[in-house]
């Protein structure tokens, strides 16, 4: 298939909210458990160092989803101009199988090893 249909852009659409909103809930855990951790830290050595190693592994769990978070937003607006799918580099059609694997892809194959 080379072009996509308004089914495909409408289904690619609710993929894309609904992504989005599970990573919202992910953050949003996240940051729980980043504010139960100002409680004071443990006073033996070996459970300090993996509670701030927690605490690394949830800030860049969130850094991760953040920016995610951004590029979906990006492919919402995308949808809504009507540039889904066109490669930002050369404006060619993104692969479809590169969509299914990617939705928020703003490059083609080609140009993607570029970024
Ligand atoms: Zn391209």
């Amino acid at each position: 298939m080379h072009t996509l249909t308004d089914e495909n852009l409408r289904s690619i659409r609710a993929g894309l909210i609904a992504r989005e909103a599970e990573l919202r809930d992910r953050m949003r855990r996240v940051q729980d458990d980043l504010r139960r951790e100002v409680t004071p830290l443990p006073r033996d050595a070996p459970d300090a160092a993996i509670v701030l190693e927690n605490d690394e592994i949830l800030h860049a769990v969130d850094e991760t989803a953040r920016g995610e978070i951004k590029q979906i937003e990006r492919a919402l607006e995308r949808l809504e101009a009507g540039t889904y799918g066109l490669c930002e580099e050369c404006g060619s059609r993104i692969e479809a199988e590169r969509l299914r694997a990617v939705p928020y892809a703003v490059h083609c194959s080609r140009c993607v090893t570029d970024t």
